[in-house]
């Protein structure tokens, strides 16, 4: 229970970039799928940028920031040309510039719909951070948007190149617990109202959520990657103290529980007043494996139990940000196929809007199953 048809997978993908891209370095040319980074906050600053350094195929080109002097030094950093520089007023400019390839939006989420259009626009393609957007209205712009452009959006889920996620995706599909009848998600961790990056995750209408569009949507995504099928129900409800500042316009801790086709139950749970979790589990009739922490950038640990070879296996440990990164390159190149599009994230945002009516219906069943079907399954796509 290696990650080694994941990585023979990565590798196979992404030789002829690495060689063309070593070739190009050599010759002086700039032959890496560039990125424009589109807000430096805390993600672009402490994961995204740092993991171009362990990229193969993606490379930092530009930034895009309110803040022209953070910007200007970390553009001097990372040998970014001042001419690459852009604030969001002059942002549409990235047209002109041939070394942006690719924009990937780092932005609060109520501001993920407008770059992805514009970027679109300017005829470049997108990778848009999770969760998508912050209503359904604009993650379905956005689907049309990279339609109409003739463009590929990516949204970043990381944990679908995740080893230690694959590893579970794949244990599943091989059937090694027997058929699957729970999937338990638990993502969450507490928040800060006076720190300026949680401020407007707690804000309904700029985060779309709270910690369901913060840190569940995770569970949800969890969810169905492990199972790959869509949940036709869903019935939630929330735990909020509104007493609490934190929780004026959003919903503080919310359980729900999806009902699948295969009769495969998953019950979720997200707060933002709880110790930091990234967990999930899955039973099977014969068997159950334990990630926990399942979605942290480092330290996951699966446990396996009940089947032949239980025990932890042993994972290896990526960049999750440069693996994904370089998986868009491979995409935007042609190389590698588009496993989480906007109908990927699209499909998480009308989940998370279910489970709300849900809640707001005192924990009434609200029926999911409006048709939507993956066109790749993340695990069989790694290991092609
Ligand atoms: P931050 O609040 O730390 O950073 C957002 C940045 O956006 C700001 O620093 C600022 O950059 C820019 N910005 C522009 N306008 C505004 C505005 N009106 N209010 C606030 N910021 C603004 O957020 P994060 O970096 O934590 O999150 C960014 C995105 O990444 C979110 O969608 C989040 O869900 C996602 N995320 C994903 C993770 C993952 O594991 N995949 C982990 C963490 C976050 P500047 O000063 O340069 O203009």
């Amino acid at each position: 229970m290696t990650d080694r048809i994941s990585r023979r997978g990565i590798i196979g993908l992404g030789l002829g970039a690495a060689a063309l891209a070593a070739r190009g370095r050599a010759q002086g040319q700039d032959t890496g799928v560039g990125f424009a980074v589109v807000g430096l906050g805390k993600l672009s600053l402490g994961q995204i940028i740092p993991g171009f350094r362990n990229c193969r195929s993606a490379r930092l080109a530009a930034l895009v920031s309110g803040h022209p002097e953070k910007a200007n030094r970390i553009a001097a950093e990372q040998k970014v040309p001042a001419g690459s520089v852009y604030s969001y007023a002059d942002f549409d400019r990235i047209a002109e510039n041939p070394r942006i390839d690719a924009v990937y939006i780092v932005l609060p989420n109520f501001m993920h719909a407008e770059y992805t259009i514009r970027a679109l626009k300017a005829g470049k393609h997108v990778l848009c951070e999770k969760p998508m957007a912050s209503t359904v209205a604009d993650a379905e712009a956005m689907v049309a948007a990279a339609k109409a452009a003739n463009r590929k959006l990516m949204i970043a889920y990381r944990c679908h190149y995740e080893p230690l996620n694959l590893n579970g995706m794949r244990l599943v599909r091989r059937g090694v617990f027997g058929k699957t009848r729970l999937v338990v998600t638990n993502m969450g961790r507490q928040s800060d109202l006076s720190d300026p990056s949680d401020a407007w995750r707690l804000d309904m209408a700029k985060s779309g959520g709270g910690a369901l569009a913060d840190m569940g949507v995770y569970g949800i995504n969890g969810a169905r990657y492990l199972l790959n099928e869509e949940p036709v129900e869903v019935r939630a409800r929330a735990q909020t103290d509104r007493s609490d500042p934190r929780f004026q316009t959003v919903e503080d801790l919310i359980t729900w529980e999806f009902r699948f086709p295969s009769g495969a139950v998953s019950t979720g749970t997200t707060s933002f007043n709880q110790a930091g979790t990234m967990a999930w589990e899955v039973y099977g009739e014969r068997g159950k494996m334990v990630a926990d922490p399942g979605c942290f950038y480092s330290g996951n640990r699966l446990t396996v139990s009940g089947v032949p070879g239980e025990g932890q296996p042993k994972i290896q440990e990526i960049d999750q940000f440069a693996r994904e990164m370089d998986w868009m390159a491979d995409v935007v190149r042609g190389k590698a196929p588009l496993v989480a599009p906007g109908e990927e994230g699209l499909q998480d945002m009308r989940l998370m809007r279910a489970i709300l009516e849900s809640v707001e219906k005192g924990g009434a069943p609200v029926r999911t199953d409006w048709g939507y079907r993956r066109a790749i399954d993340p695990a069989i796509a790694v290991s092609a």
